[in-house]
């Protein structure tokens, strides 16, 4: 907990100010620190670790369209502003999580790789910031994939290597089936779906004889079972994570952004390749996530992508974690 502490302290100008009073190396004293990323967060829960990983971080232009696509960008600028964010640039979270259950060491999504959403330098660090967050690469037992994104699925391959040589694979049998037909590669070649159809076949392809597909309710590992959650791609899926009577779910895309996919599930999502399905989704999880008061761990949340879901007058709010699973 203590170079969690420095670190989140180094971030700021308080700190600077602080540091003599602290004891810390005074060697910065008078000169400013600059941001130092996190590289994870780990929580407890139940019997098993949490561990989220930042892959990316960097400042996009949004959230309009890629949420509010058929609203007015003025609308969903006025929600930022509401919120004392940014009008039209975020921070996306891009987060996959480690759960290490004691027997087996499961990783959710892999990242954008060389290849995804965020190049290098600014994504594509999932594989760098394992050993700091405690794992190595070999470590990881099963890779489980939301979907088939290239933000998701970009960090299975370095070239032509595994880039988790011992594990097995998990997806959703739907989504599978869709990125497997030529249908996908039929869009137009700036677009995701055409993308994401070329590094299905370089990334994933290779890897089907490892991997398991699976149908909403599935295991994954022993606590650990698949939710439908269709509509940002044919496939998609979320998953329940429960140990020692502790819950919680893994939404992958099911909000890209904390605010405005939550303030508004019926606002339209650019990357949702089901439009009134991703509607129907989102209402469902949110409502879900409220209802059971569980933590989630939303993939596209500002980092470390941990909170919950409350209802309000109008749609849902996200209440990033903080102290609520201190002892
Ligand atoms: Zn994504």
């Amino acid at each position: 907990m203590t170079h969690l502490t420095r670190r989140g302290l180094a971030g700021s100008l308080v700190a600077v100010l602080a540091l003599p009073s602290l004891g810390l190396p005074a060697s910065a004293h008078g000169a400013l620190l600059g941001a130092e990323p996190a590289t994870h967060h780990r929580i407890r829960l139940g019997d098993v670790e949490v561990t989220t990983i930042p892959d990316a971080a960097v400042m996009i232009d949004g959230p309009w369209p890629i949420v509010g696509q058929d609203r007015d960008k003025a609308d969903v600028e006025a929600l930022m502003r509401e919120n004392r964010l940014q009008p039209n640039r975020f921070k996306p979270g891009f987060t996959p999580i480690v759960v290490n259950t004691g027997r087996e060491v499961v990783l959710f999504d892999t990242g954008n790789g060389a290849v995804g959403f965020v190049p290098r330098p600014a994504g594509g660090r999932l594989a760098a910031l394992l050993r700091p967050a405690g794992f190595a690469p070999e470590d990881i037992d099963v890779v489980v994939l939301t979907h088939c994104h290239t933000d998701h699925i970009g960090g299975l391959m370095e070239g032509d290597r595994r880039v988790f040589p011992n594990a097995r694979y998990v997806l959703g049998a739907d989504e599978y089936a869709f990125w497997s037909k030529n249908e996908p590669l039929s869009a137009p070649p700036e677009d995701n779906t055409y993308k994401s159809a070329l590094v299905f076949r370089s990334h994933l392809l290779p890897l089907a004889e490892r991997t398991t597909f699976l149908k909403p309710g599935d295991e994954v590992v022993p606590g650990i079972r698949a939710v439908a959650a269709f509509g940002h791609t044919p496939g998609h899926l979320a998953f329940h994570v429960e140990s020692a009577g502790k819950r919680l779910l893994v939404w992958g895309d099911c909000a890209h952004h904390e605010v405005a996919s939550l303030a508004h599930p019926e606002w339209h999502a650019v990357f949702d390749m089901d439009k009134q399905q991703g509607i129907a989704t989102r209402k469902a999880i949110y409502d879900m996530a409220a209802t059971d008061d569980l933590l989630v761990a939303g993939y596209h949340t500002s980092y470390p992508s941990l909170g919950y879901v409350a209802r309000q007058s109008t749609g849902y709010r996200w209440i990033p974690l903080t102290y609520q699973l201190d002892p």
